[in-house]
């Protein structure tokens, strides 16, 4: 039986309420397959700022290098708002992400055909929507110096640096092609080049690595008509791989494709122990109130099963059971439509996690 040491972040808000459903869907996996998982929590956010004064202790970061894999809920609130810069939980955030080495961000926007209606977009617009969006993420200008704000009155300035090297583009455009030739062969490299240096050695670098992927067919998008071509036509993409900043905005965007930012998961690798997070963040408008869709969080637990532990049967295991609730109509409160039975975080987990257990 494999034994897999798995680190847990729940975080603040609504993370310790999905993480707890992310768990259920992890055990019933052991169940099923006859694998086992140790779970270790750590402390990270606003929780990590209470506890020990810094978003994210080195005990945190020590724990989770020495694991398979980290389930990360999500951290924040408007307590830690006016804490200082390098003291916010988003600092810890990205952090972590730095000391995992976690450069490549995979953000699956899947529209299962029973959350069609669910969307504010057409359901015939929506229906058999599969994107994969792959942003950069250790780069960019999330990372890039100088930043900072100087000078007093009418001139003082808030400025940051948008700044990627050769490699960091290589790596990342080399996996979206990698990717993409499991898939339906097409990759859309999506850039600023008309107006930004950066995405113009960005633009360069794909089409060079392009030629290494004879297959897979490139295409190039400037990120304001992206953002507009994913709501008009969103089957039109397969792979998109952008920047940090391109690809935080755009793959929210996508969220919406698919009914609720509660349905998104993601998977950050590139280093050792990959990093396996929802993309909606703490919502604290819900948090406390067994409101929050965990399905997220249980998504996010295929994507550690299949990059995180290479348990790809297992991890459609899971995808499997997510669609069955979905059609049994179980709904949380984001994702309701007409005729369907809302139930709460943990009656949506508990239900996935029977089907895992169960499901032909
Ligand atoms: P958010 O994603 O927390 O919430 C946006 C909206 O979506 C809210 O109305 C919320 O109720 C809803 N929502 C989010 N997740 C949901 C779920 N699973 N089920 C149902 N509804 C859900 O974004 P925000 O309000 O901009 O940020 C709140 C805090 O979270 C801030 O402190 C922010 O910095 C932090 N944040 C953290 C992460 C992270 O941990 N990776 C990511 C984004 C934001």
């Amino acid at each position: 039986m494999a034994t897999f040491k798995i680190s847990v972040i729940n975080g603040d808000g609504i993370g310790p309420e999905v993480v707890a459903e992310g768990r259920k869907a992890l055990v019933a996996i052991g169940e099923r397959c006859g694998h086992s998982f140790s779970f270790a929590e750590y402390l990270a956010g606003g929780c990590a700022i209470d506890a020990t004064g810094v978003p994210l202790p080195d005990a945190t970061i020590k724990g989770v290098k020495d694991s398979h894999a980290l389930l990360f809920g999500a951290i924040g609130g408007p307590k830690w708002e006016n804490v200082a810069h390098h003291l916010k939980p988003e600092a810890g955030l990205l952090k972590l992400r730095k000391e995992l080495d976690a450069w490549a961000n995979l953000r699956p926007a899947v529209v299962y055909d029973e959350l069609c209606d669910a969307s504010t977009i057409k359901p015939e617009v929506l229906k058999g929507t599969d994107i994969m969006v792959l942003r950069e993420l250790t780069g960019g200008i999330y990372f890039g110096q100088p930043r900072g704000i100087e000078g007093s009155g009418p001139t003082r300035k808030g400025f940051n640096t948008e700044v990627y090297s050769e490699f960091e583009v290589e790596r990342i455009v080399k996996m979206a092609f990698e990717i993409a030739r499991g898939r339906r062969k097409k990759v859309c490299s999506v850039d600023k080049a008309n107006v930004l240096e950066s995405s113009q050695l960005w633009r360069e670098v794909a089409i060079r690595i392009g030629k290494q992927f004879p297959d897979v067919a490139l295409s190039h998008m400037y990120v304001d008509n992206a953002a507009m071509q994913l709501i008009r036509d969103p089957k039109q993409f397969d792979v998109i791989v952008t920047g940090n900043i391109f690809g935080d905005i755009l793959s929210d965007e996508a969220s919406q494709l698919t009914g609720s930012i509660g349905m998104l998961a993601s998977a950050s690798v590139g280093g050792p122990v990959g990093f396996f997070e929802p993309i909606h963040g703490s919502a604290p408008d819900i948090a406390g109130q067994k409101k929050a869709n965990p399905l997220a969080t249980i998504g996010t637990v295929a994507l550690l099963l299949r990059y995180g532990l290479k348990l790809e049967a297992e991890a459609a295991l899971v995808e499997r059971a997510i669609k069955a609730v979905l059609k049994s109509g179980l709904r949380t409160g984001d994702i309701k439509q007409p005729g369907t039975t809302i139930v709460d975080t943990v009656a949506m987990g508990e239900a996935v996690a029977k089907q895992i257990r169960t499901i032909a």
